[in-house]
């Protein structure tokens, strides 16, 4: 079968799920034109139909944090050979191509990547031009520009956004990320150590507690489609629950977006009594309280990855704790990443916590709108993990067997055990398309209404939801059928997302 940009199609009698309409299993067509969804024609004898009958159709599926392509991910493939090439797991780092094709396979149409140093942003595009079906954006690293630190330590407002607007339209970014505030600085200065949010950067007043509210603020005037992407200090740090709740209360009501929260919600350390373990409760009650808040979580799944960052210093940390390879650039003085492999082990009682404490975020977050369901690829796992963690939040079952292969401190000691929440196939739709759309500020993404990109996916349905999810049984970009069955059937090549 072979469709064409220009055709109109109609795929009859799917069951929708559209949450953004309240559409929660409804059966009715679905009309395409032109790569858009149109109403119901008056004349539809000209549109080809295609059955869909007994298929779940959902949008497709939008990745709003992911890493994907510039210097780091470059790094990443081949830092470790064996998690590049495998027989049983794709390579933990794609090629660009690969990347397209095996998200297009998996329903998803859409991707963010999250951290691209404003001088890697030639490069990082012209590695996306070679991602296939999906559209694509980049969010910038503008806060670790010399000149924008200056006007930020400055409180220079109007200098500091007319530099984050040239970096963004220069760079054709879609929005703005901070990696560790400050954490370049101190990193080039020689202060590789966990800066707290009060610690002034090296030769300036400049907090990263100011840094980050100043950042929101110029994110806001300039009125970019999605808000600052935040990714706070003290990454994968015991006590750090600490500082994730700091950073929410300085935001103080402004937009901002949360980065793997997983990696930010540990108890232990210094100031908390007992051990590592989760501080997700106190977190998630603030969270839940303040609606100018969402996040995504950054779950782990067990198994063998390549981790990178542009926190330099918790790759280097994280290195030295485990005894493997790293890498680190930085570029121009001015943004950079650190890049190493890992395995996440069941039996190792920091991974289990790390696993329990992303799955107990999805099971207590009240509003699945406020919600993206992310790996922090390929930080925390492979984004083809994506329907293997689907199941853990919709198959309750499935995540107690899961739970009793885990080390048993956790096991014992995590809330997990006592939550039985299973999200439904309406709210996995949510935190997967429809959320992950309306948190990027992508209008025309996310739901099955008029107007929207013809970009969805018609899923079988199967109580094993691991397998429902792992192979569609078609997927629409743009109205063109790329992938059916887990076969590609074309590679169109997908639009550049940038802001303005
Ligand atoms: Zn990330």
């Amino acid at each position: 079968m072979t469709s064409h940009p220009t055709e109109r199609i109609v795929l009859a009698g799917g069951t929708i799920h559209d949450p953004a309409h309240g559409r929660d299993g409804v059966v009715d067509d679905i009309w395409i034109d032109g790569g858009t969804i149109v109403p119901r024609p008056a004349e539809p004898s000209s549109f080809r139909r295609i059955d869909a009958t007994g298929l779940v159709a959902m949008p497709g599926g939008v990745d709003l944090h992911s890493h994907v392509a510039g210097p780091k991910v470059g790094f990443g493939r081949r830092i470790a050979p064996h998690l590049a090439r495998r027989a049983d797991a794709p390579a933990a780092v794609p090629t660009i191509h690969a990347t397209g094709a095996a998200y297009a396979a998996l329903g998803y149409t859409t991707v963010f990547d999250a951290a691209i140093a404003t001088a890697a942003a030639p490069i990082a595009h012209l590695e996306l031009a070679d991602l296939p079906i999906l559209d694509k954006g980049i969010y910038l690293l503008a806060a670790d520009d010399q000149a924008v630190l200056d006007a930020l330590d400055h409180d220079d407002r109007g200098e500091a956004q007319r530099l984050v607007g040239a970096a963004v339209t220069a760079g054709r970014g879609w929005s703005v990320k901070v990696a560790n505030p400050g954490g370049s600085a101190f990193w080039r200065n020689g202060r590789g150590d966990h800066h707290d949010l009060d610690t002034p950067l090296p030769g300036r007043r400049l907090t990263p507690r100011q840094l980050l509210v100043r950042m929101a603020d110029v994110v806001t005037a300039l009125a970019l489609p999605h808000p600052l992407h935040v990714h706070t200090s003290h990454l994968g740090i015991p006590g750090n629950w600490r500082t994730l709740l700091e950073t929410m209360q300085s935001l103080d009501g402004r937009r901002a977006h949360l980065a793997h929260v997983q990696f930010h919600s540990y108890t232990g350390g210094n100031l908390d009594e007992g051990s590592f373990g989760s501080g997700v409760e106190p977190l998630v009650e603030y969270f839940n309280a303040h609606d100018s808040l969402t996040l995504d979580v950054g779950q782990i799944l067990f198994g063998g990855t390549v981790a990178m960052t542009g926190d330099s210093a918790a790759a280097e940390h994280l290195a030295h704790a485990t005894g493997v390879p790293w890498v680190s650039h930085d570029l121009h003085l001015s943004g950079g990443c650190g890049v190493l492999p890992i395995t996440y082990k069941e039996q190792s009682l920091v991974h289990a916590w790390q696993w329990a404490i992303g799955l107990e975020w999805f099971l207590t977050v009240a509003d699945p709108w406020r919600i993206a369901l992310s790996t922090d690829h390929p930080n925390g796992a492979h984004f083809t993990a994506y329907p293997h963690l689907m199941a853990l939040l919709g198959d309750a079952a499935f995540r107690r067997e899961a739970l009793a292969r885990i080390h048993p401190a956790v096991r014992r000691r995590s809330p997990l055990a006592r939550l039985d929440r299973e999200y439904t196939l309406q709210e996995l739709c949510i935190i997967t398309r429809a959320a992950p759309a309306r948190i990027a500020g992508l209008p025309g993404k996310g739901h099955l209404g008029a107007g929207a990109d013809a970009d969805l996916t018609l899923y079988r349905p199967s109580r094993d939801l691991a397998r429902m999810f792992a192979m569609p049984a078609m997927v629409f970009k743009a109205g063109r059928l790329v992938a059916e069955e887990g076969h590609l059937r074309c590679t169109p090549p997908g639009v550049v997302l940038a802001a303005g």
